[in-house]
C-alpha cells in the first residue's frame, strides 16, 4: 500500500526529477557508476580528527593539542562527486539529497561503536539561516538521528555569531580565531549527557571544536562529532 508520504515523494519525483550530482544522468542524486567511486575515508586514520594517517596515532595537529572533543569522523573526502553533493545540499536547496549523504553517516557511527544520548547539529547563525531558509546540519542531523533512533535538539547550542561561511573562509589560525566562541549553550539540556554533534564539512576541525567547547560549558558529559566529508 502506498502511504501518503511515499505519494508526496513520488509526486515530487516526478516533478523534480533525480539527477546524478556527479554525472547529470536522470533517475537518482549518485547513480549506480558514481556510488561505485565515492571517496570514502579508510582507516588507519587519526583517532582523534579522523584525518588520514599512516601510522594510525595521533596527528601531528591533534598531538599537541587538548580538545573538547573526543573525536570527529567522516564518511568522506571533501572532494568529486561529494564535494558537489554538499554543494547542492547547501547553496541549491536541494534538501532531499540530506537523508542520502546521512545514510552514509550512519555506518561510521555504527563502525565508532558510540551510542550517543543526543544528537545536535551545529548551528547556523539565526540570519544566515533566514536567508538560507534552512540549516543542512539540521537535515543531516535529524536523518541520522531518525536512522539510529536517537533524540536529536536543534535547540541545544545556539550560534551568537555569525562567521564566514566554512567553505569560503581561510584556514588556518584565521578560521580559529573565526568562530572561538562563536557558540554559546545556555539552557541545560545536555547537562550529563554524550552529544553527538553532526555537520556537512569539517575543514580545520574549528568550528566543531568552538561548539564542543560551548556545549561542554552547557554541562555536557562528553562531545564527538560526525559530518559528511571532511578536508583532507
Ligand atoms: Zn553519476
Ligand atoms: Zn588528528
Amino acid at each position: 500500500m502506498l502511504h501518503v508520504g511515499d505519494a508526496v515523494n513520488l509526486a515530487l519525483d516526478c516533478l523534480f526529477p533525480q539527477q546524478c550530482v556527479g554525472c547529470g544522468r536522470i533517475g537518482r542524486f549518485i547513480c549506480c557508476d558514481c556510488s561505485a567511486h565515492l571517496p570514502f575515508l579508510h582507516p588507519p586514520l587519526c583517532p582523534h580528527c579522523g584525518q588520514p594517517q599512516m601510522s594510525g596515532i595521533l596527528c601531528a595537529n591533534c598531538a599537541g593539542r587538548t580538545s573538547s572533543v573526543v573525536f570527529i569522523r567522516s564518511a568522506f573526502r571533501f572532494e568529486g562527486t561529494v564535494r558537489q553533493a554538499v554543494h547542492e545540499l547547501k547553496y541549491r536547496k536541494v534538501r532531499a539529497i540530506g537523508p542520502l549523504l546521512a545514510s552514509y553517516m550512519e555506518p561510521v557511527l555504527r563502525e565508532v561503536d558510540y551510542a550517543p544520548d543526543l544528537i545536535v547539529p551545529v548551528p547556523m547563525h539565526p540570519r544566515r539561516k533566514r536567508r538560507r531558509g534552512y540549516n543542512q546540519a539540521d537535515i543531516l542531523a535529524r536523518s541520522v538521528g531518525r536512522l539510529v533512533s536517537i533524540e536529536v535538539r536543534t535547540d541545544a547550542v545556539q550560534r551568537s555569531r555569525d562567521g564566514v561561511s566554512q567553505l569560503q573562509s581561510g584556514t588556518g589560525a584565521r578560521r580559529w580565531s573565526n568562530v572561538q566562541g562563536a557558540f554559546a549553550c545556555t539552557n541545560r539540556l545536555v547537562s550529563g549527557k554524550r552529544v553527538l554533534l553532526v555537520d556537512d564539512v569539517c575543514t580545520t576541525g574549528a568550528t566543531i571544536e568552538a561548539c564542543a567547547t560551548a556545549l561542554r560549558s552547557g554541562g555536557a558529559a562528553e562531545v564527538a562529532a560526525m559530518t559528511v566529508a571532511r578536508e583532507v
